[in-house]
């Protein structure tokens, strides 16, 4: 490796000879991205394994679309790369084709390609199709490339939890457990169709002066989901407010620890981060009174957000 090491171009982050055709097959598949409306072409290469422990390369790359109203929308490149899966059949038993290595390059249009990490949504796209080991290719502090496993950047850390029962009248997180409870209780009024989720989902948010904002998942038939969490957190008035410090979601469903907000809520729960200017405390609330808290920054590691792209969010408010 140590020949290998110092034939490679230094200008990339990339020691090894896998690495660096990964490398390349990422910066060639994102020429071809259609990035309409941001102009922000991605393009990502993955080794993926089959029952047989075979391997196969692939590249994939985002593509966006507008509407006739002019509003965007984007497929990811990850969400290209999973939608290519295969299947096979082998005595009857099915095997999946999974994602085991993924390299992510980004970058505005014109501009060298920069190691970037999967969106929040990505997280849950990518972990929903690939093998318990999988390694996500990023940049540590010191700018090098490293391999870092997909399930930490989705982690289990609430780190405190507490009762409701034990929370005096006037604190303001009994307030919005009592807020979230009824949001959920009187969800038929909320959130009018919602047939995919398991069961009722709502979250509040909490600023400093008091106010609470709240809302419900809601489908539709085609089966695009939108979380409350992710509703709740792109709020104009959430941003208006610029001091939320807690969020709080809760839902119906019969089990014994936290239940986690999904990589799309959380990647709206760390751009409200930055909106408000400080730290996000999320509160998950079980429906029998528990609580458990946690940091965004612990909940969505290696995140990016309006920040990382240089955009001033003050801009915006
Ligand atoms: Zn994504």
């Amino acid at each position: 490796m140590g020949l290998l090491s110092r034939i490679l171009p230094k200008t990339i982050p990339t020691r090894t000879l896998r690495d660096y055709m990964m490398y390349s097959a990422a910066a060639m598949a994102r020429r071809h991205a259609r990035p309409i409306v941001s102009g922000f072409p991605v393009g990502l290469a993955a080794i993926v394994v089959d029952a047989r422990s075979r391997q196969r390369y692939f590249v994939s790359y985002n593509v966006e679309s507008r509407s006739k109203s002019g509003a965007p929308d984007s497929v990811h490149a990850e969400e290209g790369l999973v939608a290519r899966l295969r299947k096979e059949e082998i005595k009857g038993v099915e095997y999946e084709e999974k994602i085991w290595r993924i390299l992510v390059l980004g970058g505005l249009k014109g501009q060298a390609p920069v190691v970037i990490p999967p969106c929040g949504n990505c997280r849950d796209v990518l972990l929903s199709h690939a093998v318990r080991d999988a390694e996500v290719f990023v940049l540590n502090e010191s700018g090098k490339g490293i391999w870092f496993p997909l399930t930490a950047f989705l982690p289990d850390v609430y780190d405190k939890e507490a009762l409701v029962a034990s929370l005096k009248p006037r604190d303001p997180v009994l307030q919005m457990y009592t807020l979230v409870r009824r949001l959920i209780e009187g969800k038929k009024k909320e959130a009018p169709f919602d047939p995919f989720s398991k069961g009722p989902r709502a979250t509040v948010m909490l600023d400093e002066d008091g106010a609470v904002i709240g809302a419900s998942t809601i489908g539709d038939a085609a089966f695009h989901f939108t979380e409350s969490g992710e509703v709740a957190g792109g709020m104009k008035d959430a941003f208006r407010h610029r001091k939320v410090r807690f969020v709080m979601f809760s839902h119906n469903l019969q089990v014994d620890g936290p239940v986690y907000p999904s990589g799309r809520e959380l990647q709206k729960m760390y751009q409200l981060s930055q909106f408000s200017d400080g730290g996000l405390t999320i509160i998950s609330a079980s429906p029998n009174g528990k609580l458990w808290f946690a940091q965004i920054d612990k909940l969505l590691p290696y995140a990016f957000g309006p920040k990382e792209l240089g955009i001033d969010v003050r801009d915006y408010l």
